[in-house]
């Protein structure tokens, strides 16, 4: 494949602080890395060390105070807020521990809504909504609600609206939090599976080892740093 080992996100030099009162807490002091196609990335830390605050930036749903993130050369906060919001629609998708599905849509519906936000091709956009049920296992699953779902069929119709757009990376935080361990396992399979056969590129914010065990890439915040990337 072209391109394979391109580097599609630049982050440099992320710093990040929140005010607490009088208190304030330097979470982010300086955080670079890249991510390249195709990858599987973690980034690993205790519950506090930032991963969150980290994630939400690259997703531009945060600002840095400092630093900036390149996406194929654009930097995303350059833009203004509208075509900043098509840019997240279209290049980001978003995988959260609880989640976040629409509790009066179907699975297929949820999975749309991505795609229809800046596209009115309802017929398109259905069609390819459950063609990518049908591949995260959930093809007879189509018109049951959130709530009449499992909790690890709800992240794997999370996983397939990330998906719909075909964006540049997935960023998803403590996916399998959630999760009761047979649950978790296979919501990983099903993340490393569709990395291998589609190339999808995945973020995964986790403070479990087992999680980050299975990805390529691990990388570990401390004390607002990354310490560690093998
Ligand atoms: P992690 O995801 O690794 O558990 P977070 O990124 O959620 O860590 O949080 C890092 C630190 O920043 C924590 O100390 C948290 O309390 C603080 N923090 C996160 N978001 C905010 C906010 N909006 N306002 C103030 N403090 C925040
Ligand atoms: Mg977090």
């Amino acid at each position: 494949m072209k391109n394979n080992k391109e580097n599609i996100l630049k982050v440099n030099n992320i710093h990040k602080s929140y005010k607490n009162g009088e208190t304030v807490i330097e979470v982010l002091k300086g955080v670079d890395f890249s991510v390249k196609r195709g990858e599987v990335l973690s980034i690993m830390g205790p519950s506090g060390a930032g991963k969150s605050t980290l994630l939400n930036i690259i997703g531009t749903l945060e600002l840095p105070d400092n630093g900036e993130i390149l996406y194929n050369n654009i930097n995303p906060f350059d833009l203004d807020e509208k075509r900043l919001a098509k840019f997240r629609n279209e290049k980001i998708g978003f995988v959260f521990q609880f989640h976040h599905l629409l509790p009066e849509f179907t699975a297929l519906e949820n999975v749309m809504v991505p795609s229809i936000i800046y596209n009115d091709d309802f017929e398109k956009a259905r069609e390819k909504a459950h063609r990518l049920l049908d591949r995260v296992g959930l093809g007879d699953r189509i018109n049951h609600k959130p709530a009449q779902l499992s909790g690890g069929e709800r992240q794997r119709v999370a996983v397939a609206r990330a998906m719909i757009n075909n964006p540049e990376v997935i960023l998803a935080d403590e996916p399998t939090g959630n999760l009761d361990i047979e649950n978790g396992e296979n919501l990983l399979k099903l993340i490393l599976d569709l990395n291998t056969s589609l190339g999808v590129t995945f973020i995964i914010a986790t403070h479990n080892l087992e999680v980050s065990k299975i990805c390529a890439r691990t990388i570990y915040l401390r004390d607002g740093k990354i310490v560690h990337d093998k």
